[in-house]
């Protein structure tokens, strides 16, 4: 990775509040280079939410800059809603243009604390059993669009207490369709100056672009890599993953084996549970045979219904029976476990349409 985490974070302050760049920026508020490095380690680190909460800045200053209408934050949030539980808080937020996107806050068990974001309001992709699928592209979001649901959520669990042990690409959109936004808003979750996560406890997921998984392996970085896989055969993921007529799963699997020679790290794949259609003792074992070696990682994930796909979910006890295929095949597999369904914050039920709701 090649970008400075601090100027992509500046740069974008400076614009969305009008100006041309940070020197520009700088210049109408004659601010020093030390200034510039508390402003973005009090949005980044110290997880600000206002400019006004930045005491290191002088009142004056914090004044002048609030009155130009610069907000810290390139999101805001429109509605926050918490799991009966309380252990899932899920937040739709509003882009400075309008467009919505969301996010969510997992406080599991133990020490363990997730939160998942949206790379792209919307998606290309048209997965048929997916809630953001079926609504279609709105478009990319920036870099910091994207920081910011963590930089949101960050905070929220630091006034419980606790601190987000992980970041996942598994909201709206497709972390690969936005390369470029999502390495960078990699770099600013990863900067020891900054928001300081380890890149091992960063996961993005992909439905499986192949140029793209090998453009990953060649970043020498430590995050880890999901693949959606969801079938065994081509007739079978072509049938409701449109991205299969694109590259075939001999094509994605190849790729996977090129990244993991190349990185030496594990893929995950994920695999969601439809029942009836992928979840037979022999897509189990076609799975298996598709998981040579121990370098592969499956994920079955118990689906989670949505009003606009025609899908319901296996049995747990199908998930389970499943599973144990695999692992009498020797293929290290987990089930993950849900959260959150009662607020339709798991997993592939974020979905663009809950503006109509939030907002009346
Ligand atoms: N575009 C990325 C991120 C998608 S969301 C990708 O395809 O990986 C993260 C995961 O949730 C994906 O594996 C996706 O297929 C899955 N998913 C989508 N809808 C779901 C649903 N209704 N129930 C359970 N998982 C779902």
């Amino acid at each position: 990775m090649t970008s400075d985490p601090r100027s992509i974070w500046l740069d974008s302050l400076a614009r969305r509040a009008g100006f041309e760049d940070t020197q520009d920026f700088a210049r109408a508020f004659e601010l020093r280079e030390y200034r510039l490095a508390q402003l973005y380690r009090a949005a980044a680190k110290e997880l600000c939410e206002s400019v006004d909460e930045i005491t290191t800045l002088p009142k004056e200053l914090r004044s002048a800059i609030t009155s130009r209408g610069v907000r810290l934050s390139s999101i805001e949030p429109v509605t926050i809603q918490r799991s009966r539980d309380r252990h899932t808080t899920k937040g739709l937020f509003r882009c400075g243009d309008g467009k919505e996107v969301e996010a969510v806050l997992m406080e599991h068990r133990g020490d363990r604390t997730t939160i998942c974001i949206s790379s792209q309001a919307g998606c290309a992709f048209a997965c048929a059993f997916c809630s953001t699928g079926q609504a279609g592209f709105g478009r990319n979001l920036s870099a910091v669009e994207i920081f910011d649901q963590a930089r949101y959520f960050a905070r929220e669990a630091r006034a419980k207490g606790k601190r987000v042990t992980n970041v996942v690409f598994m909201g709206m959109g497709e972390p690969f369709h936005n390369y470029d936004a999502v390495m960078d808003a990699v770099a600013l979750l990863n900067d020891p100056q900054g928001f300081g996560l380890g890149q091992r406890h960063i996961t993005i997921s992909t439905v499986g672009l192949v140029d793209r998984i090998d453009q990953f392996a060649e970043e020498g970085v430590q995050v880890n890599l999901a693949i959606s896989l969801h079938a065994p055969n081509d007739t079978l993921r072509s049938s409701f993953m449109p991205v299969n007529r694109r590259y075939s799963l001999e094509e994605l699997m190849a790729a996977c084996e090129r990244y993991v020679s190349r990185t030496h790290r594990k893929v995950f794949f994920e695999y969601v549970m439809l029942a009836g259609i992928n979840d037979s003792d022999k897509c189990a074992r076609e799975l298996a045979a598709l998981m040579r070696g121990n370098i592969y990682h499956v994920n079955l994930i118990p689906y989670n219904t949505t009003p606009d796909a025609p899908y319901t979910g296996s049995s747990d006890e199908r998930i389970w029976d499943f599973a144990e295929i695999l692992d009498k095949a020797g293929v290290p597999v987990t089930v993950r476990h849900n959260m959150g369904r009662d607020i339709a914050a798991a997993c592939g039920q974020l979905r663009v349409e809950t503006q109509a709701k939030a907002h009346t």
